[in-house]
């Protein structure tokens, strides 16, 4: 439950608030129950005047790129969750290479805006359906790519409404985590440096970085993508199968029959399902193998 002021503060801000909304529909797994309020903030002010609100109130509030590596709880998410659309929608070539990308948009018009201004090095990101805000979050990568080999500074917003910036080695990229992981920080833009190229060869990059996916990866069914972190040494898809779990299902959640590494939704899986299949996952690749999986997906309560 969120207070009338403050339901009264965030309808006068420049954003699109939506109240009892479910999550589900914020998600690429589908999955997730309601949230107090969903609100889609369009400028750095009132991203600031809504925090701030959150922190006096003590409400919690939850920052989202496109929900495309989250597993919402069933009970959905208390407080407020903020989506940055609006003014954090920005894109603009800064010089030569280097370009200013707002949190929230897609490292699909990323890749598109780069390609255009015959700009590469981003390429591995085509087809990963998340916003370039959770991209640096999360130290996105496919393909031999990794959002760090292009991020050469990013600017947060913390709670107390000041604003921060790390440039390089600050942001502690690593496999799937950096600096923003373990901080309570709104990452507000990224920028990032890139290599001439020719649109050309940029296109069929992106092209062979497609079909690649498709081949590959469930892509017609919800999902949040890999669930598990590659562990040292191994594959986790490949351990998955050699334990005989491909195609395995609890309710509507199930391991994908086509890349074991994924799990997805084939209509009303809940997030207990999929907890619970997660759950199974790991002990049994831990009993058969010896190896402890990890989780890349994040859970949300
Ligand atoms: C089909 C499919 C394929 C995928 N393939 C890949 C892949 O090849 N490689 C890969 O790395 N991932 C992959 N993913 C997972 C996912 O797309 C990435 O992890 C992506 O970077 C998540 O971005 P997002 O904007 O959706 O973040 P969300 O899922 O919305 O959030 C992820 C985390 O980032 C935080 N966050 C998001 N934006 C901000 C912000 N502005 N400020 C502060 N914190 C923020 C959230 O709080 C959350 O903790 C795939 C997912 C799917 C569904």
């Amino acid at each position: 439950m969120i207070s009338n002021e403050l339901k009264e503060l965030i309808i006068n801000e420049d954003c699109n608030a939506y109240f009892d909304e479910p999550m589900r529909l914020h998600t690429s797994f589908r999955i997730g129950g309601n949230t107090d309020c969903f609100c889609e903030v369009n400028t750095q002010q009132a991203l600031k005047n809504i925090i701030a609100a959150c922190k006096k109130e003590n409400t919690r509030y939850f920052v989202i790129g496109l929900g495309s590596n989250l597993l919402v709880s069933d009970d959905g998410i208390d407080g407020v969750v903020l989506k940055l659309g609006g003014d954090f929608e920005e894109i603009k070539l800064l010089n030569d290479d280097t370009i200013f990308c707002g949190a929230g948009i897609s490292l699909a018009k990323m890749c598109l805006f780069a390609k255009n201004k015959s700009l590469g090095g981003a390429e591995f990101s085509w087809g990963i359906p998340g916003s370039v805000g959770g991209a640096v979050y999360m130290n996105a990568g496919a393909y031999g790519g990794e959002i760090k080999d292009i991020v050469i500074s990013s600017t947060y917003l913390d709670e107390d409404g000041n604003i921060g910036v790390f440039n390089g080695d600050e942001h502690e990229f690593s496999y799937r985590h950096s600096v923003y992981s373990d901080k309570k920080l709104t990452i507000l833009d990224v920028t990032v440096r890139l290599t001439p190229k020719s649109k050309n060869d940029i296109f069929y990059l992106m092209q062979d970085t497609m079909d690649k996916r498709k081949k590959k990866q469930p892509l017609n069914r919800p999902s949040a993508g890999s669930v598990f972190k590659r562990p040292d040494g191994y594959f986790a898809a490949a351990l998955i199968e050699e334990c005989g779990l491909k195609g395995v299902s609890v309710g509507d959640a199930q391991v994908s029959e086509k890349h074991s590494g994924f799990i997805v939704n084939n209509g009303k899986a809940s997030a207990k399902d999929v907890r619970q299949l997660i759950d199974m996952v790991k002990t049994v690749v831990k009993e058969k193998t010896g190896v402890e999986l990890e989780c890349e997906v994040r859970f949300v309560e």
